[in-house]
């Protein structure tokens, strides 16, 4: 059992490496959290930060960009090399490890001079193969830990093959991190979850930790609590959170980070779960669901294959009258109608609609066997 409070100090104390193979261990660590400012800006705002984050006994490893890949030219692009013996004092002063991202070899090497010890490759790296190939290749025979952020594009095997360059590098230990994918007119976030494609990663590569973003998800301050909390509830491993000792005033990245203090609530107010329940007797409650729940899919996969069959004989009669497969009406009222009985049901119209949408292309594809077969 994780437990349900995130009071980590003690356990953490124990494992912070001075040496490389206890860094490599670090990513172990249940709930690993990871914390900094989004960008290292001055050697005081890099100090006060990790000394505040180290005072909350909550933080394993302190995080701050070195180089920050921005979108458009003109924005801070970060203070480069100059920060790392920042951050190396700010080590030495917390006696916490640190971890930055590099997106080039050169970067990797400056970073590795400087005693980092744990690099992450960021979300623009990880859509770009010849770039992870770059850092890959320059990872071969060094001993650190890698983190590996999803694409910025809702693309799983760009972050399945970014993950499968560095492995073949030799890299022993490889982390997920989620940190949501741009989308278009998605309002609510800066980048949208997409939990599926989240959890269909986490299923692929089940021995892997799996941390969460939260702040380049929200974009904001008010939603990171929520998502946090989401990611807990789906059994990730960790968090990677940004913090800033003034974050309004912030050089990058202002609107999401939060105080060194605020995280602290924030980890508190979070409800630590895990997957493994220890007791029997849950254990047997929640087998007793389950069952219930495989009946209730079987039940679904029957009425399915009566409302395919019912489809095929309407393919039947629209075949014999020469009537087309699709029409948009019917298929407006099916939609109208299911949705507001969805919503009596407590069911999201999100939900109902794609759904149906699956359901409707799928007794498409039935209809379309049933009209165009021959004989
Ligand atoms: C960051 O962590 O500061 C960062 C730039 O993240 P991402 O690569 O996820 O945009
Ligand atoms: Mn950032």
């Amino acid at each position: 059992m994780r437990g349900n409070t995130c009071n980590n100090q003690n356990k953490s104390m124990e494992i912070f490496p001075t040496d490389k193979q206890r860094t490599v261990e670090l990513l172990n660590k249940r709930p690993l959290i990871i914390s900094g400012p989004c960008s290292a800006e001055t050697e005081e705002q890099v100090i006060q930060t990790a000394l505040q984050l180290k005072q909350t006994g909550k933080v394993d490893v302190l995080r701050a960009g070195i180089w920050k890949p921005r979108t458009r030219p003109g924005n801070f692009e970060g203070v480069g090399t100059a920060g790392l013996p920042w951050l190396q004092k700010a080590k030495e002063l917390t006696e916490l490890p640190f971890a930055v991202e590099v997106a080039t070899a050169r970067q990797l090497e400056e970073a590795l001079k400087h005693e980092t010890d744990i690099v992450w490759i960021g979300a623009r790296t990880t859509a770009n193969p010849f770039s992870v190939q770059e850092v890959a290749d320059a990872l071969r025979g060094v001993d650190i830990p890698v983190l590996i952020k999803n694409p910025v594009n809702p693309d799983m095997e760009l972050w399945t093959g970014a993950l499968e360059r560095v492995l073949k590098a030799g890299v022993q230990k490889v982390a997920l991190v989620h940190r949501g994918f741009s989308s278009y007119g998605d309002a609510d976030f800066r980048n949208a979850p997409m939990w599926q494609l989240a959890i269909e990663m986490k299923r692929r590569f089940p021995e892997l930790p799996f941390i969460i973003d939260p702040s380049h998800i929200c974009g904001n301050r008010h939603m990171l609590q929520e998502i946090t909390q989401n990611a807990i509830d789906l059994d990730y491993d960790g968090v990677i959170i940004e913090s800033h000792i003034d974050p309004d005033n912030a050089w990058s990245d202002a609107a999401q980070q939060i105080t060194p203090a605020r995280l602290k609530q924030l980890l508190e107010d979070i409800v630590w779960r895990t997957e493994h329940i220890t007791s029997e007797e849950l254990h047997e409650q929640l087998e007793k669901l389950r069952r219930q729940i495989d009946r209730l899919d079987d039940e679904i996969l029957q009425l399915l294959h009566h409302r395919m069959k019912i489809s095929e004989q309407i393919g039947l009669y629209k075949k014999e009258h020469d009537i087309t497969i699709l029409q948009t009406e019917r298929w407006n009222q099916i939609l109208a109608r299911v949705c507001r009985n969805g919503e009596k049901a407590g069911l999201s119209k999100e939900f109902i609609t794609q759904y149906f949408d699956a359901i409707h292309m799928e007794s498409i594809k039935h209809q379309d066997a049933v009209m165009n077969e021959h004989g």
